[in-house]
């Protein structure tokens, strides 16, 4: 997947590549207005392209590898990758829903898990703690710090502590003029090992977090990819760019957040930390 050197970015192409990440938030954000039970994840997907397109940007994984759709949108036992295709949410669904943008040469990648309605509370959990396992990798993402020490607070948090199963077919990566750069960005790892981080690093930290066990399989589709115990997955995303103290997140949950606030169809994810 992620092939070639390291390119580190100045400080003006990190803000090409935050306007994009913006962008995906906002898009998910729109599509996090629309959801309910009873909605077609295509109706969805269409919604998002001509958002995207109405901000003079491209949207970032149709036709990527040949994949078919704006968003990935993936559901319940599905971990990544999923395909809209007239599918009907439901009720007590949690709605993985990834989405890239290409404006001015560069991408914007972020990700984030909906609750919709009555979801069961193991699940609940599963989310909660993905989404904290994401802001634990961040605050490892300092000059000076190895790529090992994000994925090794990842999956302590995830599997060591809440014993969750880590997917590890899947790997965050750099982000920039291409979807996926170098280097690999796992959620599994040991500290102290792995790239050093350095400032200019713009990396996509993405946790995908299985309920059950860790191991997944690929749908008939080609890309749909699935747990193999049918056990719910979440998925949190965030692109950062590596800073001499801390992390500068430039894609914004807090857009997407906002809508949720205001939409009775979905529950909050509250974090610990
Ligand atoms: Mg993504
Ligand atoms: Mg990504």
């Amino acid at each position: 997947m992620a092939k070639g050197s390291i390119i580190y970015k100045t400080q003006e192409e990190i803000e090409l590549i935050r306007a994009s990440c913006l962008l995906v938030c906002k898009t998910l954000a729109e599509i996090a207005s629309m959801l309910k039970p009873g909605i077609i994840d295509s109706d969805l997907d269409k919604r998002a392209e001509e958002f995207i397109l109405d901000h003079h940007a491209k949207p970032g994984f149709k036709g990527y590898g040949g994949f078919p759709a704006t968003l990935c949108m993936s559901i319940n036992a599905e971990v990544v990758h999923g395909i809209p295709s007239n599918r009907i949410l439901q009720d007590g669904d949690v709605i993985s829903i990834d989405c890239g943008v290409y404006m001015n040469s560069f991408y914007g990648d972020a990700a984030y898990t909906f609750a919709l309605g009555d979801v069961a509370e193991d699940t609940m959990n599963l989310l909660r703690v993905t989404k904290e396992s994401l802001y634990l990798g961040i605050q490892q993402a300092y000059h000076g710090k190895r790529i090992g020490d994000i994925s090794a607070a990842i999956q302590n948090h995830c599997q060591r502590k809440h014993k969750f199963g880590v997917v590890r077919e899947l790997v965050g990566h750099g982000v920039g003029r291409n979807l996926h750069e170098s280097p690999e960005v796992p959620n599994f790892g040991r500290s102290g090992r792995g790239p050093i981080l350095k400032e200019g690093l713009v990396i996509a930290i993405e946790p995908m977090i299985n309920l059950g066990t860790r191991r997944v399989k690929q749908s008939k589709d080609g890309w749909t990819i699935i747990t193999r115990d049918n056990k719910p997955s979440a998925h949190y995303e965030h692109t950062i760019a590596v800073g001499k103290h801390k992390a500068d997140i430039l894609s914004d949950h807090q857009i997407i957040e906002q809508t949720i606030k205001n939409n009775k169809n979905l529950r909050k994810i509250s974090i610990n930390c």
